[in-house]
């Protein structure tokens, strides 16, 4: 069998359409919608994450307003530039780019965003949401995920779903919502300590790998006829991306597969402008 790639490029597009003719309709109705990004440090790698995220909001017609700090800053001064970007009228979203150089927490920092403004969804009450089956904003990787299977029609009902990672990010939010009413998928989380992962992993109709571990996941841990959803982005020594899947030989399993670079990636992004359009539009209604 070869796979179905299910193609994030694409979906990321139609989502970014979407939310280009909603922040337009907010503009006729004389709301702008602004993003507000903050750096903190010269790590090359977020400073590339924010850059395509920026380009991305110009893109869809939101304003960027762009904040840099440098690595020595104490927490108290990110800390203050959260609280004034949350008394800002002008700014609908804020995203503050993860993870913080060492010494400062990434978490307390996360905590003092608006939640009505956090739209990377991570604050506490954005994922408690989650818990309530009453998600406002959910984080964007686990709502892309979802996002490219209700694209390709994969239904989530009933359906064996086997999520391998269970960070705050990406593996236990989106196990949430693919356990929730009206998604009622039967949910496994895995992590580094499962028994026999890949007799776990087979079991899955959907099988969503975030490990952060290079290829891991190989053809014996995919059951025939299989979905896989490879959230790893990982750069190897030639700098190539890779995923977590070992691609070419799950592809030969699976029934479809979102590919690395093309798959999940683009769809973080797109989910976050998203997300930044509904702030907006929620302000609006205010
Ligand atoms: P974390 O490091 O926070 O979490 C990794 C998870 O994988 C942990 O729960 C860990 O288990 C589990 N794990 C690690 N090794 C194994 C193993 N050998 N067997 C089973 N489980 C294992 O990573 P993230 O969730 O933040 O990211 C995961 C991957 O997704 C990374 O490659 C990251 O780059 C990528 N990513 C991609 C995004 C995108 O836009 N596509 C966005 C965010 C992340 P335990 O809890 O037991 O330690």
């Amino acid at each position: 069998m070869s796979a179905q790639i299910l193609d994030g490029k694409a979906v990321a597009r139609a989502v970014l359409d979407e939310t280009a003719e909603r922040v337009a309709a907010l503009k006729d109705r004389g709301k702008e919608t602004t993003l507000a990004t903050v750096l903190v440090g010269d790590d090359p790698a977020s400073a590339a994450y924010v850059r395509s995220k920026r380009r991305r909001a110009a893109e869809v017609g939101i304003r960027s307003v762009h904040h840099e700090l440098g690595s020595d800053v104490s927490q108290d001064r990110v800390v203050g530039l959260i609280r004034r970007l949350n008394e800002d009228p002008s700014v609908d979203g804020i995203l503050l780019q993860l993870p913080l150089p060492a010494g400062l927490d990434d978490q307390s920092a996360t905590i003092e965003i608006d939640p009505a403004k956090d739209v990377d969804g991570l604050h506490p009450t954005n994922l408690g949401m989650i818990v309530l089956d009453r998600p406002v904003f959910a984080p964007c990787t686990p709502s892309g995920c979802l996002r490219i299977l209700e694209h390709y029609d994969i239904p989530l009902t009933g359906a064996n779903v086997v999520v391998v990672g269970r960070s705050f990010l990406v593996g236990r939010p989106l196990a949430l919502l693919m356990a929730a009413r009206g998604a009622d998928a039967t949910v496994t989380i895995a992590h580094s300590r499962t028994k026999d992962l890949a007799g776990v992993a087979r079991r899955a109709d959907i099988l969503v790998v975030a490990v952060g571990r290079p290829e891991m996941v190989t053809g014996r841990y995919v059951r025939d006829g299989a979905v896989v959803i490879d959230v790893g982005i990982n750069r190897t020594e030639s700098g190539s991306l890779v995923g977590d899947v070992k691609y070419d030989e799950v592809a030969e399993v699976a029934a479809a597969i979102t590919p690395v670079p093309g798959g999940v990636g683009p769809m973080t992004v797109a989910m976050l402008m998203h997300n930044t359009a509904v702030a907006s539009g929620m302000r609006a209604r205010r």
